[in-house]
């Protein structure tokens, strides 16, 4: 996501209400006038989706319902609830693609997901994208400042995955092969803590790694009966969602409060603050995890080898069968 303070959503709403505008009147915006479509998802959010590019005009509005109930599930399955009742959905177009690249998430009054989307892209991609389910995982958590922005997507990067290898989407091995795979290039050349990182693979990959540690750490000392996904709950209770501005160390100590004993503030001072080095190796020894190929196998004699079950417990349902495939 690009998440921005909220003082910077007046401006981004005159910007887009000018385009709009002219849009009506003049069609220098977008090929078609800007409508939007009320999709009425089965937990009552309401999605105003908006015209696609002509380039998408292949996709049904059927298809895009089933999309958004797939990735709706998820958030459901790992927060217990989906945050908000009404958002907006813009796609945008990208000429001969056949994937889902990327997306934003944006606050405001009617908080905004806009998704890249290949021309080409077949059902089963939009079905394993990530995207969508990295953009709404944003709306889950407040908005920090810009140095913290590794939190904001260390969060949507560690949950997205997670929440849909529990309900089905996607095998837990690919959400081990990831973090395995893509963290060590995040702390390679670590000269400084995660703040004011902007080197993609420290703010994405990084910030997963803190909550992974957060994870684990709030599992060992509760002896697995909480976690890092009760304590995101709560802090989307207490705290709110995108639509509100908070300082990392608020939303951290209400984490902590909850838990009774300060794991994510010290884990921030540590991997916020200094140039730390994990030991990935002995990590992914202890969590019983072993990489061969394009995959990982797991050692279920490891000594966190059920804290790593846990972690991606399929205790929910599977969200599978809300999608079709079909266009
Ligand atoms: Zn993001």
């Amino acid at each position: 996501m690009i998440a921005q303070p909220i003082q910077s959503i007046l401006l981004r709403a005159l910007s887009v209400l000018v385009c709009a505008t002219i849009t009506f009147s003049q069609a220098q915006c977008h090929d078609r006038p800007i409508t939007t479509t009320l999709l009425v998802l089965k937990n009552g959010t309401r999605i105003l989706y908006e015209t696609p590019p002509d380039e998408l005009s292949h996709l049904t509005n059927s298809f895009i319902q089933q999309w958004l109930e797939l990735n709706v599930c998820a958030i459901e399955a790992y927060y217990g609830r989906f945050p908000l009742k009404e958002l907006t959905l813009t796609l945008k177009a990208v000429s001969n693609s056949s994937e889902i690249g990327y997306g934003q998430a944006m606050p405001g009054e009617m908080p905004r997901l806009t998704i890249y989307v290949g021309t080409k892209t077949p059902p089963e991609g939009f079905r394993s994208s990530w995207v969508m389910c990295h953009e709404m995982t944003h709306i889950t958590f407040p908005s920090l400042d810009r140095e913290h922005r590794w939190l904001e997507e260390g969060i949507a990067t560690y949950v997205e995955p997670i929440a849909r290898a529990m309900t089905g989407i996607i095998p837990v091995e690919s959400v081990w092969f990831d973090l395995v795979s893509k963290t060590p290039e995040a702390f390679a050349n670590a000269a400084s803590g995660l703040d004011g990182v902007r080197d993609f693979r420290r703010v994405y990959w990084g910030g997963a790694l803190f909550c992974l540690r957060a994870d684990i750490e709030i599992r060992i000392k509760t002896a697995n009966k909480h976690s890092l996904q009760e304590v995101l709950q709560i802090i989307m209770k207490r705290e709110g969602t995108m639509n509100e501005d908070r300082d990392i160390l608020t939303v951290l100590r209400t984490g902590d409060k909850y838990i009774g004993a300060s794991i994510l503030e010290k884990l921030y001072l540590q991997m916020g603050k200094t140039a730390y080095k994990p030991d990935l190796e002995k990590l992914w020894l202890d969590l019983g995890i072993e990489r061969t190929g394009g995959t990982v196998i797991f050692h279920d004699k490891a000594p966190l080898a059920a804290i790593r079950k846990s972690i991606c417990s399929r205790s929910a349902a599977s969200c599978n069968d809300l999608f079709f495939q079909k266009k």
